[in-house]
């Protein structure tokens, strides 16, 4: 299980936002948003999956990297595709065996990306299909512990409950993750969010489109240009203070405040 958010909101910093701020909550895919795709993470990971596929499913090798890429196209992640088609395995070892083997010596500390996050008055959240350790581990690699009030990964989206039959281990299961709607509307509930004073990081065009569904201001992360359903495009999200200085601008006296204590803070870290 994720970090629990709710109980985590500290409400005098909510009260600020709730007068006139045009955005309450920051809400961010992390692979490929938070470092760049061509960090090589996510082609090492869809290695990891195929090889799975072929040596734990014993899927036939010249199907492997077709299925792959299609599952993941009609199901969210090719996860939770395979569960779907009906292929039993165990949610942990899978993301064990995908995301143990991952170079994530690649991942460098941010500390320009840290003191950027922590500069930002609003709520700050992962949202990430990924599991609770893959997150942990890319967080710590990038000195980005504590920048964020909660994540919303896998385990929170697809809890462990001998009597929901709606999620779980066995096989023919639904795997609830981006970029269903579902999942947009779940996360708006985790949360509390208000969508339309939420802004939404993403790397994935589709994800961007279903956030815009969901009622987001989103930001395609990665890509200079808009796709469908994108208010923002950054191509690094190193320009977020170019592309939205309204982040920046307080709400009110208690955001400045929170503002300045953050880096404060992060000074003292640096
Ligand atoms: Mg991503």
């Amino acid at each position: 299980m994720c970090m629990p958010l709710p109980g985590t909101v500290q409400p005098e910093k909510m009260e600020s936002y709730a007068n006139g701020a045009k955005f309450d909550c920051l809400l961010f895919d992390m692979d490929d948003t938070l470092y760049p795709l061509s960090l090589g993470i996510n082609l090492a990971c869809r290695k990891n999956i195929q090889d799975y596929m072929l040596n734990k499913l014993q899927i036939e090798e010249s199907q492997v990297p077709k299925m792959c890429l299609d599952l993941y196209r009609e199901y969210g992640t090719t996860m939770a595709g395979l569960k779907l088609i009906g292929y039993d395995f165990d949610y942990d070892e899978f993301h064990a065996s995908v995301h143990g083997k991952l170079p994530y010596e690649k991942l460098k500390p941010d500390p320009v990306l840290r003191s950027l996050l922590l500069s930002m008055p609003q709520r700050k959240i992962i949202f990430t299909n990924s599991d609770e350790a893959h997150a942990a581990t890319v967080l710590e690699k990038m000195g980005l512990e504590g920048c964020f009030e909660g994540i919303i990964c896998f385990e929170t989206l697809n809890q462990k409950n001998p009597g929901d039959t709606s999620a779980g281990d066995g096989s023919g299961k639904r795997v609830l993750c981006k970029p269903s709607l579902e999942s947009m509307e779940a996360v708006v509930e985790i949360a509390k969010l208000d969508p339309k004073k939420t802004v939404f990081f993403d790397d994935s065009p589709r994800n961007i489109a279903s956030g815009k569904a969901a009622g987001f201001h989103t930001v395609i992360v990665g890509s200079s240009a808009l796709v469908a359903g994108a208010d923002v495009a950054l191509e690094s999200i190193h320009n977020i203070r170019e592309a939205l200085p309204e982040l920046w601008e307080a709400g009110g006296d208690h955001a400045v405040d929170i503002r300045s204590a953050a880096v404060a803070e992060t000074t003292v870290l640096a």
